[in-house]
């Protein structure tokens, strides 16, 4: 940018795409000052307000020049001169995000900084960089003097032999570090690491070769709760290293100082969720995703960006090593292994021996019919009787409901009228402990009706149920069981969550009924048997990903089971269910994954579904279903003219999903696919941009979105 009074930049600031406005957008640098350089937070007026932006470049990166005879506003200046500019490689992992989700650039920006860097002022911001670089002086001295004498610093650490497979894992990361110092990109590696296999000690070693080299490390995960034990082991590891958290938990204040920690270059690791990955880190050369094949590392509002995909993509921007460990990877992921784009290395035993629990099926099409005025059956006998021996030697039991609430629907046995959700075509939960009708989907929520809304019957009941009837039905059925609920209700006030899982630590808690927020990653020592009570449901579900969640969730389950060698009795699984033959099952009775995987992709392949072909989604939604119809309908009808590339894309028809209508608003969705990425990807291109006409002519549309590479269909 050339210094000048009439000097020109472009900056990303977060208006609205729909707004038909170029992007970036030119401000005129005040006379007298020095255009700030590319990647420069700066203060600009936008609209009625005063906005922060990004600069993006000059006059040329906005693309188009301003129209003849347009008055440019002035941009206030930078946020901070103490503030390094954000790097190009951060601009450009923006820009690719920007393009590929069909997003606005400044949008994409701008969400990606901590939401505190909006309100501070320039003397605040300068004051706090100062701050947090006086306060490190210590620590950073002491990772100069562990840089400097690296087998000094490692000896200690040392101490726990590695078992085979994560010798060989190791191994791996360290012949990509060396391909990265030999110049060269080395592959993502794919570690499948079977449940307590020790994937974590893997991580710990990749990330201390990479800090000894002065390096920076950025460690994702998928979960605010899994975040405070990772940071544990890693504080452990490594006394005098900087560690920075990110996630949205955090208060806003310390979200922005273990940011500015990363972006300065003071941290020497960042744990975070999702919105990490686009930490800016001045010395980054290790990138580790834990579970990657969750879910929640998907955007799921705004630009809907993948953390995992990204996190390979920036590996490869900067040719840094890229760690995807899960027990249950991905199926996207595992089909870039076996293409041989990703490394795939594999740790099939567990730690200390740790036996595999057996597998055993509860066929509820056996189960006995419960006698005239006799209470219904609240688990299959054998597998109540196999809990209460578990109790009975001091062993404790976990019991999978992926369903809270007390019941899923109220209902009247009189006229019929069932505990539906005003603005969702959805039931509202029943919930006893609060004597309320919830809308898990909206959250709409009233107090229970004394009687059925529709004919007064004081007789209304509750059907099925959920995670806080088991719990009731399990204490009625097991007297002497000390039986703890552990879900999204239970887990709502702060600390509960930490409290509950102290107490199953400590033994004060013989059975735990409780949802898939259980499963998930925390190391229970005392639980031998895990029991999932009805997870049929996935095997029939529309989303074509229902069985990998299900299996992914099972695997998981199942992993909560004996990690300790020797228990008496070993340790057991059980799965309550009407299939008990099908395939799925028979691959969790085998601990394989490898074959569920195999199959699962050759029935992808076989139908064309991911990763065989390549998805782009369009959700339109309106108060009435017509208008949201009308608008998809003619949006598919644009897609063959938008560009020649149309011939390789197929247009689905549009259909509701699942959940028709939410929060009051009608929902329609459009299915693209194409077996071209590229292809794909330039039809997006030139389609979108057509929408925003098209909108025009269809009042009462709500908003439109696009999801590529949609996570749920
Ligand atoms: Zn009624
Ligand atoms: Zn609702």
């Amino acid at each position: 940018v050339s210094e000048g009074e009439s000097s020109i930049v472009a900056v990303a600031v977060d208006a609205p795409l729909h707004a038909g406005m170029q992007e970036p957008l030119l401000y005129r640098v005040p006379a007298g000052q020095a255009a700030p350089a590319a990647g420069t937070p700066v203060r600009v007026p936008l609209g009625r307000r005063r906005a922060l932006g990004v600069v993006w470049g000059g006059a040329e990166a906005a693309g188009a020049p301003p129209p003849e005879g347009m008055v440019l506003r002035e941009l206030e200046g930078p946020l901070a001169a103490a503030l390094p500019a954000l790097p190009g490689s951060w601009r450009e992992l923006v820009t690719f995000t920007a393009g590929y989700y069909h997003r606005g650039l400044g949008e994409v920006a701008l969400s990606v900084l901590p939401p505190a860097l909006r309100r501070t002022s320039p003397a605040a911001l300068a004051r706090r960089v100062a701050r947090l670089g006086a306060g490190l002086a210590v620590p950073a001295d002491a990772a100069t003097a562990a840089t400097a004498r690296p087998s000094a610093a490692r000896a200690p650490l040392h101490a726990t032999a590695l078992s085979a497979d994560q010798a060989a894992a190791v191994l791996a990361t360290e012949a990509a570090a060396a391909e990265r110092a030999a110049g060269a990109t080395p592959a993502p590696i794919l570690l499948f690491g079977a449940t307590g296999s020790g994937k974590t000690e893997v991580y710990l070693r990749a990330a201390e070769a990479a800090l000894a080299a002065g390096g920076q490390v950025l460690v994702l995960v998928p979960e605010i709760n899994l975040t405070p034990q990772l940071e544990a082991r890693f504080t452990a590891r490594f006394p005098g290293r900087v560690i920075a958290t990110l996630h949205s938990g955090l208060p806003p204040a310390r979200r922005l100082d273990h940011w500015l920690l990363a972006h300065l270059g003071h941290a020497d690791l960042v744990l975070g969720t999702r919105t990490a990955v686009f930490t800016p880190m001045p010395r980054l050369s290790l990138i580790v995703v834990d579970e990657e094949h969750d879910a929640s590392f998907k955007q799921q509002e705004g630009a809907r960006w993948s953390a995992r995909d990204l996190a390979v993509w920036r590996g490869r921007q900067l040719r840094v090593p890229v760690l995807l460990g899960s027990a249950t990877p991905s199926l996207e992921s595992w089909a870039q292994a076996d293409a041989g784009r990703y490394r795939r290395v594999a740790m099939p035993a567990r730690i200390g021996g740790g036996a595999w629990p057996v597998v055993r099926f509860a066929d509820l099409a056996a189960l006995p019919r419960p006698a005239r005025g006799q209470p219904p059956v609240v688990l299959a006998p054998e597998l109540l009787a196999a809990i209460e021996a578990r109790r009975g030697r001091g062993q404790q039991s976990l019991v999978l409901l992926n369903r809270r609430g007390f019941a899923p629907v109220l209902w009247c046995g009189a006229c019929g009228w069932k505990s539906g959700c005003p603005h969702c075509s959805a039931w509202r939960v029943f919930h006893k402990s609060d004597r309320t009708l919830r809308c898990h989907h909206c959250g709409f929520t009233e107090r229970v009706p004394r009687a059925c809304p529709d004919c007064g019957n004081l007789d209304i009941a509750p059907l099925g149920r959920g995670t806080e009837k088991l719990a009731e039905q399990l204490a009625a059925a097991l007297p002497q069981a000390r039986i703890a609920r552990i879900d999204a209700d239970t887990a709502r006030r702060a600390g509960a969550l930490q409290r509950d899982l102290a107490a199953v630590h400590a033994g004060d808690v013989d059975v735990i009924v409780g949802t898939q927020i259980v499963a998930k990653g925390h190391d229970f020592r005392r639980i031998t048997l895990v029991a999932a009570v009805d997870p049929d449901g996935a095997l029939f579900s529309s989303d074509f990903r229902a069985p990998e969640r299900l299996f992914a969730l099972l695997m998981q389950a199942a992993g909560r089971a004996g990690r300790d060698a020797a228990v008496a009795g070993g340790s057991e699984m059980w799965v309550q269910t009407a299939f008990p033959h099908h395939p799925l099952y028979a691959a969790l009775a085998a601990h394989d994954h490898a074959a569920f995987a195999a199959r699962q992709l050759e029935e992808r392949a076989a139908i064309g579904l991911p990763p065989f072909v390549h998805l782009a989604l369009l959700r339109a939604e309106a108060k009435e279903l017509a208008v949201a119809e009308a608008f998809a309908r003619e949006a598919a009808g644009l897609v063959a003219g938008a560009a020649p590339e149309a011939a390789a894309v197929t247009v689905h028809a549009p259909v509701p999903p699942a959940l028709r209508r939410l929060a009051g608003a009608e929902r329609v969705q459009l299915l693209l696919e194409s077996q071209s990425r590229p292809a794909l990807q330039r039809v997006l291109a030139a389609w979108l941009p057509q929408l925003h006409a098209l909108r025009a002519r269809h009042r009462g549309l709500l908003r439109y979105a696009v999801d590529v590479d949609p996570v749920a269909i």
